[in-house]
């Protein structure tokens, strides 16, 4: 058996741990298909075993039998959101972390590497009890040594790559993880041995390689664009190659990229876009965390209603990165994110797949759950449609699941009880997401009032200020 189908066993029984799920009708919604954009008006929407057993005309009778009915008249289902890029499973972080993803429709997250220890202790442990996304598992970052991550490893030679390749796989991860400071050598092996043994590379673009060098070599995503937009200035990836002390933040803050700007070569940066379009590797451009790094979105960062939810030090934290930050790293940071945004827009337009993500860990101004409201607004800020946001969310993760088996639709009967009600139509304005009137999990129904109850208590789990 090939390690990651190992991985996805036991991803599969995670999920079926909660099949125990009271049955539910969801009664009269619209249902909002993404596949097609269409919405089904007024339908009864049944669960049942965590998965939707049947949906039929609101007109028809329900069959007999314990349900629990819900009236949506007027709602609008869509399926539940997708966070593809999280560091959840830190330090205990999803204490904090799981209630606000499930209360925001987050019923799937990507941890994108965590350390190797806390990750598996963590995973033979079994999620704690109460409302949980399901999880893809990211290993650590393989990257240079010392690795810039304290969570990372080292890869000294080609041989280390390959036999960490091997450890990983066997320990059940989805995929790779691989980092800025990875030498050519080093990567290709890593590429190699993962390709051999079947489990995906996924991660930044090293900086000593291209974004069209690892879509050759297989790579299945590129993490908050890693020199994509670098690679449409001419000379820039010569003189990143040759600086051993970058890392991709440091990029974009230290002034040389945003002083190159201007010598953006379009028609070099469409060729990389039809490489990456061919090669179905996935941009997971977290603007979000981009932007909370960058540049702030209040006069006054206190005032944001959300940091109640923020635990204490963090808080702190985020609020002391905005009052200490260096004027000139922010505003070069903000030139680069600007143009970043735009490129997402382009990237869109050719055909590269894009997932959203956020980097929800302890970043500043990235709150775990509306973060990724935030990442679907600025995905439409920079070009998008609503529904075509909405699918980074929820189709386009569906598909990175699918590693190219056929795709059931995902609001059909048959298919997974992941949910998410809304007020009103998102796909007439992407900011609707954030009017969440119901979520389902794995099939669990929880009302307004149970997710209302959920995020008082991550409130209530720290010391008062
Ligand atoms: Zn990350």
């Amino acid at each position: 058996m090939r390690p990651f189908v190992l991985a996805l066993t036991l991803f599969v029984a995670a999920g079926a741990a909660f099949a125990q799920a009271e049955p539910v009708a969801l009664i009269g919604v619209h249902v909002v298909h993404v596949e097609n954009g269409r919405i089904e008006r007024s339908q009864t929407v049944i669960l049942r075993d965590g998965r939707i057993q049947a949906i039929q005309p609101e007109s028809q009778a329900l069959a007999a039998g314990p349900l629990r009915r819900v009236d949506a008249r007027g709602l609008y289902l869509t399926p539940g959101l997708w966070d593809m890029h999280t560091h959840a499973h830190r330090a205990g972080r999803e204490r904090w972390h799981y209630p606000m993803y499930i209360a925001n429709g987050v019923v799937g997250i990507r941890d994108a590497a965590t350390h190797l220890g806390s990750g598996m202790a963590f995973r033979a442990k079994g999620p704690p009890a109460g409302p949980a996304p399901r999880v893809i598992w990211g290993s650590p970052a393989l990257d240079r040594a010392p690795p810039a991550l304290a969570s990372g490893l080292a890869v000294e030679t080609p041989e280390a790559g390959r036999q960490l390749v091997r450890l990983l796989a066997g320990l059940g991860y989805d995929f790779i993880k691989v980092y800025d400071g990875l030498s050519p050598e080093n990567y290709q092996a890593i590429a190699e041995e993962a390709k051999r043994v079947g489990i995906p590379v996924e991660g930044h673009t090293p900086l000593t390689l291209s974004p069209t060098d690892v879509a050759r070599a297989g790579q299945r995503t590129i993490e908050h664009l890693t020199l994509v937009l670098e690679a449409c200035i001419p000379g820039a990836l010569d003189w990143i190659k040759v600086d051993p002390s970058a890392d991709s933040m440091g990029l974009m803050a230290d002034g040389r990229l945003a002083a190159s700007l201007d010598r953006f070569d379009a028609a070099a940066c469409q060729a990389q876009s039809r490489v990456l379009a061919e090669a179905g590797v996935w941009q997971v451009p977290t603007l979000v965390q981009t932007r909370g790094y960058f540049v702030v979105a209040h006069d006054d960062p206190a005032d944001e209603p959300r940091l109640a939810f923020v635990p204490p030090e963090t808080r702190a934290e985020w609020l002391a990165h905005v009052r200490d930050g260096k004027t000139a790293e922010r505003r070069n940071g903000a030139k680069v994110f600007e143009r970043q945004s735009r490129l997402v827009g382009e990237l869109h337009r050719a055909g590269v797949g894009i997932l959203a993500g956020t980097d929800a860990s302890d970043e500043a101004w990235v709150f775990p759950g509306s973060a990724l409201h935030d990442e679907l607004a600025l995905l439409v800020d920079a070009g998008l449609s609503p529904l075509d946001a909405l699918r980074t969310a929820t189709l386009n993760p569906a598909r990175y699941r699918a590693r190219g088996r056929p795709l059931a639709p995902l609001i059909a009967p048959g298919s997974d009880a992941d949910l998410v009600l809304l007020h009103e139509n998102p796909l007439e304005d992407i900011q609707r997401v954030r009017d969440i009137r119901g979520v389902v999990a794995a099939g669990h129904w929880y009302s307004p009032e149970d997710l209302a109850a959920m995020v008082a208590g991550v409130r209530g789990s720290w010391p008062r200020d």
